[in-house]
């Protein structure tokens, strides 16, 4: 049995493995000329960015993930700091917060206490592909109150601090997972237990050592990989498909799993599945990679806040850029955890609308921000800007989403993208818009529930 996988993200990676383990024959079709996708790498001098990911959350997923194809988990780093919170106004050295090791105060005990009960009952639903029924099981009903769907984030997040900054501090991981803390349900502070109680990772390499590892062992177990090979036909013969088309060159298959983005594959079929129109597409962002030289006073995870952050949220749903006074942004400095590293390499992230054009005035704009709060001198040797036109070209993603589709309730669980076509019943899709959602931990997930699912039908 021959599954044809389209894209080598974390997404398909990962699921070829699992196939291939199961006994199946795997080939990974991809449009780019290294895997990865958005967790790809790239290096300049000796300068190295890794493009997308850079926390390494949930050490459980990834430990089960490789224990299933009886290797050794992949190694990490602990991140300390986990991460540091600056709020005040650009430019100007503002109020700032940074969370170590065990330091935590009564009500941020009293908080990790109660997101690990969501943590906990989550699993039970993150394992699976979800049903509409799920939400009535016995222990959701029961725990109402403390399994939060109806609520949003930042009301949760309200029961428990009154301080501006640790509301920002418990808000601010929405962004990653495609909202604001206002439209995500407050189960999400779930993220917020794996970040300040089981703490943040770094994979050792980083990500790009992350990806390299999944790849060579794929090649080692005997999955084919064919790279520089965009897809761009979908035969289908009486309710199945039968091939896909790079150019000219026909790849048959008896299973056929897509991992590349949802919206262009589902414009490869007859009809698409999905109506796109009603969909919330999670942010893109423009991002700065940076090599620089001096002295960098940063830890590993910095988010700077400036002015009203509601208005950065706001241009985001307003799909306008943000005001530069108003604007919020992360910036990873993975050296401060990785001495390995030759240079200094820092990557700032801007969350913007999708469908917009990267600006290089807000990219100056944080780098001189940064500058200030962090009191930090350094020259930068080597600059790359990366905003929704690169995302769009390099991976085909609507609209440029650096993420897919965002989490709010009526996208959680069941309503996010099927993992099965409904009409093509030997189509399958793994990733960030399936179940159970963005992020690296996530699309390992969604890898392992298709695959199950997979090796159940064939
Ligand atoms: C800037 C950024 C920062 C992030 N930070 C974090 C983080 O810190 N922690 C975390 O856990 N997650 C983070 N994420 C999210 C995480 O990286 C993604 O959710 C995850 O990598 C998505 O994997 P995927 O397999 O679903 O999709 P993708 O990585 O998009 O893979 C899809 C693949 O399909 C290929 N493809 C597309 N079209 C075709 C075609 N026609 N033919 C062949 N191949 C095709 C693409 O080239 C790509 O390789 C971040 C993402 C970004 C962009």
């Amino acid at each position: 049995m021959r599954v044809v996988i389209v894209g080598a993200g974390i997404g398909g990676i990962s699921s070829a493995l699992l196939l291939k383990k199961r006994g199946f024959e795997v080939v990974v079709v991809e449009k780019n000329d290294t895997p990865g996708g958005r967790a790809r790498y790239f290096q300049q001098g000796e300068f190295k960015f890794d493009m997308g990911p850079s926390w390494y959350l949930m050490p459980e997923v990834f430990q089960d993930f490789f224990s299933s194809l009886g290797e050794e988990g992949h190694p990490v780093i602990k991140v300390e700091p986990k991460v540091r919170i600056d709020q005040g106004k650009l430019g100007e050295k503002g109020e700032s917060i940074t969370f170590y090791k065990d330091e935590r105060g009564e009500e941020l005990q009293r908080y990790l206490e109660d997101t690990k009960f969501m943590y906990e009952l989550s699993k039970k639903f993150i394992r699976k592909e979800m049903t509409v029924l799920d939400f009535l099981d016995r222990d959701i009903l029961s725990n109402v109150s403390r399994f939060p769907i109806f609520e949003t984030l930042d009301r949760f997040n309200s029961r428990y601090f009154k301080e501006e900054i640790m509301m920002k501090s418990m808000g601010f991981s929405s962004v990653f997972l495609g909202g604001s803390p206002y439209k995500i349900p407050a189960i999400y502070a779930m993220i917020n237990y794996s970040i300040f109680a089981q703490g943040v990772y770094y994979p050792e390499g980083g990500f790009e050592g992350y990806v390299k590892r999944l790849y060579n062992l794929a090649r080692r177990m005997g999955v084919e990989f064919k790279f520089n090979s965009p897809v761009n036909k979908v035969k289908v013969e009486d309710k199945k498909v039968v091939a896909v088309y790079s150019g000219e060159e026909r790849i048959e298959g008896d299973v056929f799993l897509f991992n590349m983005d949802y919206h262009y594959a589902d414009n490869l079929l007859p009809e698409p599945t999905v109506e796109w129109s009603e969909r919330k597409l999670a942010p893109s962002s423009i991002l700065a990679f940076l090599g620089v030289k001096g002295e960098v006073n940063l830890p590993h995870h910095t988010v700077i806040v400036n002015g009203d952050w509601r208005d950065h949220f706001s241009s985001i749903e307003e799909r306008r850029l943000p005001s530069i006074e108003n604007m919020s942004y992360y910036v990873s400095y993975r050296r401060a955890t990785d001495d390995k590293l030759m240079g200094q390499d820092l990557v700032i992230l801007i969350p913007v609308a999708p469908g917009l054009r990267k600006e290089s005035s807000l990219v100056d704009a944080a780098l001189k921000d940064l500058t200030v709060k962090s009191e930090s001198k350094f020259e930068v040797k080597y600059m790359r800007t990366y905003g929704p036109e690169d995302f769009s070209q390099d991976y085909n993603a609507y609209l440029g989403t650096s993420f897919g589709l965002a989490h709010t309730l009526d996208q959680t669980g069941p309503f996010r993208m099927p993992m099965r076509n409904k009409r093509f019943r030997n189509l399958f899709y793994v990733g960030q818009y399936t179940q159970p959602g963005i992020g690296v931990p996530m699309v390992t997930l969604s890898a392992m529930i298709v695959s199950k699912k997979i090796s159940e039908s064939f």
